[in-house]
């Protein structure tokens, strides 16, 4: 048995089977075997069917009379079957599953464990999970249960993975461990547990495992940029100092710490590869532009790379008015720029100073005198092969320096094991005066009563509004009212009033446009797709409202209320949901909280690292076994991780490790 081998390979798998599988994303013998239990169930106190109490119990018996029919709602049907001890009978129900009827033999012993409770007037014993009696080890009574994928429901997993029991005793270990057979007896002991504990112990090092792969990937990752060479931009601290007192605000003690964090790392020959990481409104920008002042004063080029055009425009923006002054000379580069090729000249001989733009950046006859900085706006928008297209325009055999910033907070435990080896500054700070965003869960109703006086209250004080929509287009089959609806609507009922709306299918020059007015102020309302989501800064703006709000995840509505609250007047934030449904828990931690890094660990919790980690990098983590909260065995990898380390020897020993962290290498790189 080889573990990279087709599923195939193994026995019960055929063609169709594999099919399925691989849909799970479950391809090789490696991968079936780590498709651990989701749970497991403890089938050994069953009881009487005659001594059964209403809630959770546990029977065995055989069960006959099983049937499937269709309930008068055309999309359920009803599986029923009646078990029987030697006590008595009891009915059972299935929703929704008529394999059951195909899953059981009249003549066999089965385990059921369910709900026992009234339905339709009657007890019954509602949709239970079964197992054969004869498939349980009688001492400890557990029974794994497998996620179903497509036709291959949780007792054909067991079915399959039986069948290969005496495969497990192949499996070579993939880390050192005190103990040789370690591994092979973790995923042995996850599979066929002799305890909750034996489990319990197996999934322990069966994540360990995979923290350890996470952790050495990242330390590689590291190893290798630390081979790299960059320029060295010296620090003027005089002319940083000048620079510093002619801002129009004192910058904060998180600004000052990371951007000396960032000249420090500048004036090495090894490049930068520093994450600076700020809740929206912390002030990213301005120490961006401080990196690139240093660079532009040493007379080399800086690249800045963001996700949209309407982002790119504002960071030009930004960017001229801080440095204009200092004889930087900044310019766009978008799709939509004019006289493209005359400006590409420019950046070709030293022209140009900061280049800010988007993709437009990264074509091949885009070509730099001399990129020693790149700055990449809201990093996890962009794919590993998109950024080493921007890096390697550097000179021959250097690196740029790279400093890449995101607005979405990265939990601490995230940070320790996937980004434990980068380096990250922290504005963890809002600049003074900002007032926190006050947030609202309005019904249907409420809106009218509440929101429509707020906006009114909003324009009266000239202040302006953001109303975020989900959908483009009308669409009939949903009751999602459309930007341009929408649009139509406020004007007609705040008549004299600019109501204007925006989208990501409008041609760059259009949004432009349209972002345009709105800075200015001569759009009070601005009806928007998530398009604004990210980085556009209007301080103006103190009122959002978010149509359909619990379709949104956690992380995506902190960023979208981050578009108001950027001046010193108050804010307000009102997340409008349809339907009379409590409003989900993601919405109300949202009322409860405008600190994105509170925020981000409550998501974590929510909906596990697999997401979070997706909206930070583009390409997903997923980790199969461990999550990111045990930081004791994080800590333990670390350790071991290092230990590994220090013998080379083991990076040609340990070839299934070498070989699998590659995948994790990807993702936790910046560059
Ligand atoms: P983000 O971190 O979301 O990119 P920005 O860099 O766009 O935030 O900054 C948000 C706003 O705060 C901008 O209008 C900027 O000029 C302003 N700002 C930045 N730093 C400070 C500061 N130290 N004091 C006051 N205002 C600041
Ligand atoms: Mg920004």
């Amino acid at each position: 048995m080889n573990l990279a081998d087709s599923v195939e390979s193994l026995q019960g798998i055929g063609p169709k089977r594999a099919e399925i599988l691989k849909k799970a994303g479950i391809r090789t013998v490696r991968d079936f075997f780590y498709n651990l239990p989701r749970d497991y169930e403890n089938f050994q106190a069953a009881e009487s069917i005659a001594e059964m109490r209403p809630g959770k119990v546990v029977i065995k018996g055989k069960i006959d009379s099983l049937s499937t029919r269709r309930a008068k709602r055309r999309r359920l049907s009803i599986t029923e079957g009646v078990v029987r001890d030697s006590t008595g009978a009891v009915k059972v129900v299935w929703f929704n599953q008529g394999y059951r009827v195909k899953q059981f033999s009249p003549e066999k012993e089965y385990y059921f464990t369910g709900n026992f409770e009234l339905k339709n007037g009657r007890y019954s014993l509602i949709s239970p999970s079964a197992a054969e009696v004869a498939d349980i080890d009688p001492k400890n009574g557990l029974s794994p249960v497998y996620v179903a994928h497509g036709a291959l429901k949780s007792h054909d997993f067991k079915r399959l993975v039986a069948n290969s029991r005496s495969k497990f005793s192949e499996i070579p270990d993939l880390l050192p461990t005190v103990k040789p057979g370690t591994r092979k007896n973790a995923l042995f002991y996850a599979h066929f547990p002799n305890s909750l504990k034996s489990a319990q112990n197996a999934r322990d090092y069966l994540a360990y495992e995979e923290l350890f792969e996470l952790i050495l990937a990242a330390k590689l990752n590291r190893q290798e940029n630390d081979k790299l060479k960059a320029e060295k931009i010296p620090f003027n601290a005089a002319k940083i100092k000048e620079f510093v007192a002619k801002l129009p605000f004192q910058l904060t003690g998180a600004q000052r710490l990371a951007a000396w964090e960032i000249f420090q790392n500048m004036e090495k020959d090894t490049p930068m590869n520093r994450l600076l990481q700020g809740d929206v409104g912390a002030g990213k920008t301005v120490v961006a532009a401080l990196a690139a002042y240093a660079a532009a004063l040493e007379g080399r080029q800086v690249a800045l790379l963001a996700p949209t055009a309407i982002l790119a425009t504002q960071h030009c923006e930004g960017f001229s008015r801080l440095l204009g002054a200092f004889g930087v000379k900044v310019a766009l580069l978008t799709g939509a720029t004019k006289k493209k090729s005359e400006l590409k000249k420019q950046i070709a001989t030293g022209g140009i100073d900061v280049v800010i733009g988007t993709h437009a950046l990264l074509t091949d006859d885009t070509e730099f005198h001399d990129l020693s900085l790149v700055v990449i706006d809201e990093q996890h928008r962009f794919g590993v092969e998109q950024r080493q297209k921007l890096l390697l325009k550097s000179p021959d055999g250097l690196a740029p320096h790279l400093l890449a910033m995101t607005a979405t907070p990265i939990p601490r435990s995230l940070q320790l094991t996937v980004f434990g080896d980068l380096d990250v500054s922290i504005l963890n700070e809002l600049p003074k005066g900002r007032q926190p965003i006050a947030t609202k869960i309005l019904t249907e109703v409420e809106t009218r009563e509440i929101l429509y006086p707020k906006i009114r209250e909003t324009l009266s004080q000239k202040s302006q509004i953001y109303w975020i929509c989900k959908a483009i287009d009308d669409d009939p089959r949903t009751e999602t009212t459309s930007v341009k609806s929408r649009a139509a609507k406020l004007a007609r009922d705040f008549p004299g009033v600019e109501v204007e709306f925006l989208h990501g299918r409008m041609k760059p020059a259009e949004k432009d446009a349209v972002m345009e007015r709105f800075s200015r102020g001569e759009i009070q309302i601005l009806v928007s797709t998530t398009v604004v989501e990210v980085g556009v800064d209007v301080p103006n703006a103190t009122l959002m409202a978010i149509e359909n709000a619990e379709s949104y995840g956690l992380a995506q509505l902190h960023q979208l209320r981050g578009r108001v609250g950027r001046g010193s007047k108050a804010s307000f934030c009102y997340l409008l949901t349809s339907g009379d449904a409590r409003p989900s828990q993601r919405l109300r931690e949202l009322e409860k909280s405008t600190d994105g890094f509170h925020l981000a660990e409550v998501d974590l919790k929510l909906r596990g690292p697999g997401e979070i980690y997706g909206a930070l990098q583009h390409g997903a983590l997923d980790l199969r076994i461990a999550t990111l909260s045990d930081t004791r065995l994080i800590h333990r990898a670390q350790e071991d991780v290092a230990k590994f380390l220090k013998n080379p020897e083991n990076m040609v020993k340990y070839k299934e490790l070498m070989s699998g962290i590659t995948k994790y290498q990807q993702i936790t790189t910046l560059n």
